[in-house]
């Protein structure tokens, strides 16, 4: 157990790095972040900024000698840089667990492996595989580059049965990838697992989640789902993050179908995007549990205190200058984070906010207004 006032290496300087330093600090650990850009959200509130690559292993021994544990807050970080620095320091969630969320190929032949639900998929690696993949997972589908690919990058929807393979491969670029049948879901939905290093392992409550140009849009708590179905995720999740022993965060992204069998989509062994409603929706939030997971801590209650929605701040709200903020900030229910991001770039995340309400309804009509009044 890392008792408190020690101090945690985050890998990656993103807004998830930011929140979990926070929490980190509201509970006295210092925190290090290593990123490769300087002035990172991270950065900006951490005891140390390390700023290099991440095979630069001379950094990499700086942020061992600094920290207690190690833990990363980004999926693209080498796996090696990891392992480097298991030698020196406890690193959670273990490298190998990485080694396969970072890849879709990994991910799904894990996935399959161990019988978990997932949709069809064909592994692609030049323009014969695909015309394959085709013909087995037929369209509508989604090819899907291997490694990299995020927010809907690197994915490209195929949609007639005989498509000109020549003209798509070469349009997408040639990389290694999977070939990914449509799954026609009633909702997107996400769970999040909380394992520490002693053992306990807490779920938080399911989100319901919109997207929006392949990015999260709306996360709605409680999901609007039957409760067994919610259960479902919450079991399907617990078991994943067992088999994939994570001591950390493990975040599942499921698609529920109109029969109620419910797939996974991804897996994101860090703090999510669709847990950042626990901010101001739960006992304990997502950033204070990965402390106290990494840490060895006994786990926070999960408790949802009030029906919540999260909305994503994109960069595309600066398009007519600054936001409204006000219309956020004079609301009784609602609270803002902002990541301190100092380029407002479309489709960028500069920040969120939640609004709580009685009832789910309320809170997501209330979350609408807002966002049009940004
Ligand atoms: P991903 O980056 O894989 O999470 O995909 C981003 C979003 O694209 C998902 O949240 C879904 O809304 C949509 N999507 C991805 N894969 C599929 C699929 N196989 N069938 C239907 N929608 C998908």
């Amino acid at each position: 157990m890392i008792t408190l006032g020690k101090k945690i290496g985050i890998l990656g300087g993103g807004q998830l790095g930011r929140m979990t330093g926070q929490a980190a600090r509201e509970l006295s650990y210092g925190f290090a972040v290593f990123e490769p850009s300087k002035n990172c959200p991270a950065g900006q509130v951490a005891d140390l900024e390390i700023n290099a690559n991440y095979d630069d292993h001379a950094a990499l021994e700086r942020l061992a000698d600094f920290s207690d544990v190690v833990t990363y807050e980004f999926e693209n970080v080498d796996v090696s840089a990891l392992r480097k620095l298991e030698e020196h320091v406890p690193v959670y969630p273990n490298p190998d667990a990485l080694y396969i969320c970072q890849n879709r190929e990994r991910e799904k032949n894990f996935l399959k492996e161990n019988g978990f639900p997932h949709a069809p998929y064909a592994v692609v690696e030049d323009e014969a595989a695909l015309s394959a993949a085709i013909e087995k997972i037929g369209t509508p589908s989604v090819l899907k580059t291997a490694s990299f690919g995020y927010d809907g990058k690197g994915q490209q929807k195929i949609n007639t049965p005989k498509p000109d393979t020549a003209a798509i491969w070469k349009a997408f670029g040639g990389s290694r990838a999977v070939l990914e049948g449509w799954v026609n879901f009633e909702m997107e939905i996400s769970v999040i697992v909380a394992i520490s290093s002693n053992g306990e392992s807490k779920v938080f409550p399911t989100s319901e989640n919109i997207h929006t140009n392949h990015i999260l849009d709306f996360s709605i708590v409680p999901a609007r789902i039957a409760p067994e179905i919610a259960k479902k995720a919450e079991v399907l999740a617990r078991e994943v993050a067992q088999k994939l022993n994570i001591v950390g965060l493990l975040g599942v992204e499921l698609f529920v179908l109109a029969n109620g069998e419910i797939v996974i989509n991804e897996l994101a062994p860090r703090p999510h995007n669709s847990g950042h409603y626990t901010m101001d929706g739960c006992v304990t939030c997502q950033f204070e549990q990965f402390t106290r997971a990494v840490c060895g801590l006994p786990l926070g209650s999960t408790e949802l205190l009030r029906p919540i929605v999260m909305v994503n701040i994109l960069g595309d709200t600066w398009k007519d200058g600054e936001p409204n903020w006000a219309a956020i900030l004079q609301h009784p229910n609602a609270k803002l984070h902002l990541y301190g991001k100092a380029e407002a770039k479309p489709a960028r995340k500069m920040g969120h906010f939640t609004v709580s309400a009685d009832t789910i309804e309320k809170a997501f009509t209330e979350a609408q207004r807002l966002k049009d009044a940004l």
